[in-house]
């Protein structure tokens, strides 16, 4: 069995030297396993490529990759992926905030899984600006996405390389992998990790990850629930909006010519042709939204469906 660990590095030049030697200590006393590491160099603008350049010199196991700019984290997972050889693939951070001896425990629990995710019990990072905001996230992730994982935020986890394989990712979604994955019917599992608290070097978030965050969820819930069927969603809203609209407007011309009264000083009057407005767009961007979906599937060859396994066609 092949594992394959993937580091992003974004200006860590004085974490580089130590985390290659705690995670090497730790890859080559699991037996009857080998292993690579790939460090992905996210543009940065210190040291962090030249020792990765020297570890990679004296170390066989070892790939570098250097992107060309800074593309975040999620991209530098992503270029990783596209790398890997591995059976199993391991990400982690860069900061030494993962501890790399946890490796070996999600190894073995990702034999009963496709991918097991690490929960950082006792997280070590500032309360206001890190914990509550990444506990609300949590709780709301969990509710919207139907994946109960106590962190989503752990960059310490192992996949089972046809899940990393199937995956397209954007944005700020790596968090979310556990999300999309179980989307394709993949089993999730959750194992409890040792955090350190960062001792070199400066985080790359603020509270600002959070509204971003909170984006990606919003499209990866839709995407979840409504990507073969856009217009389920947009279309309910907009008949709903045309019919509100529709009674209000009734009402209005039974005033008027009923009661000859004039209506059009009147706010409601604005609200029902505004609702059947409204309500007209929302269904045509359901009906073009269903058109794209179309073209997605059909131009890529993109099936609605996952296949695990075929039985029974060696011999047609
Ligand atoms: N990182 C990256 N590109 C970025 C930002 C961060 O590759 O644009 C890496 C960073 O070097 C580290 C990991 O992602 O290895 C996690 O970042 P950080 O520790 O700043 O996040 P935090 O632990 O504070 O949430
Ligand atoms: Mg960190």
């Amino acid at each position: 069995m092949r594992i394959s660990v993937v580091i992003p590095l974004y200006n860590e030049e004085e974490n580089v030297i130590p985390l290659h030697e705690q995670l090497s200590e730790v890859l080559t006393s699991m037996v009857d396993k080998t292993y690579e590491i790939i460090y992905v160099d996210d543009g940065s603008t210190d040291n962090t490529l030249s020792r990765l350049q020297d570890i990679q010199t004296n170390d066989k196991d070892v790939v570098v990759l250097s992107l060309r700019r800074n593309f975040g984290q999620t991209a530098a997972f992503a270029a990783g992926f596209d790398f890997v050889r591995g059976d199993i693939i391991v990400t982690m951070d860069g900061d030494l905030q993962n501890d790399p001896h946890d490796i070996p425990k999600l190894i073995e629990t990702i034999k009963d899984y496709d991918l097991v995710s690490g929960w950082r019990k006792n997280r070590k990072d500032p309360f206001f600006s890190r914990r509550l905001p990444s506990m609300i996230a949590n709780w709301i992730i969990s509710r919207v996405t139907g994946v109960r994982l106590h962190d989503y935020g752990c960059s310490l986890k192992a996949y089972k390389r046809d899940v990393i394989k199937n995956l397209n990712l954007y944005g700020e979604m790596h968090r979310f992998i556990p999300a999309v994955a179980s989307w394709y019917g993949v089993r999730v599992g959750e194992v409890e990790t040792t955090h350190r608290a960062r001792m070199r070097g400066k985080s790359k978030y603020g509270l600002s990850r959070t509204m971003k965050v909170v984006l990606d969820l919003i499209t990866v819930k839709f995407l979840q629930s409504f990507s073969t069927k856009p217009i389920q969603f947009f279309g309910p809203m907009g008949l709903l909006s045309v019919f509100l609209g529709f009674i209000i407007s009734t009402y209005l011309a039974f005033r008027k010519f009923f009661f000859i009264e004039d209506i059009g000083g009147r706010p409601l009057l604005l609200l029902g042709a505004l609702l059947i407005i409204v309500g007209i767009q929302l269904i045509g961007m359901g009906l073009i939204s269903e058109i794209l979906v179309r073209i997605y599937h059909e131009s890529q060859r993109k099936p609605i469906y996952v296949i695990k396994k075929i039985l029974g066609t060696e011999n047609r």
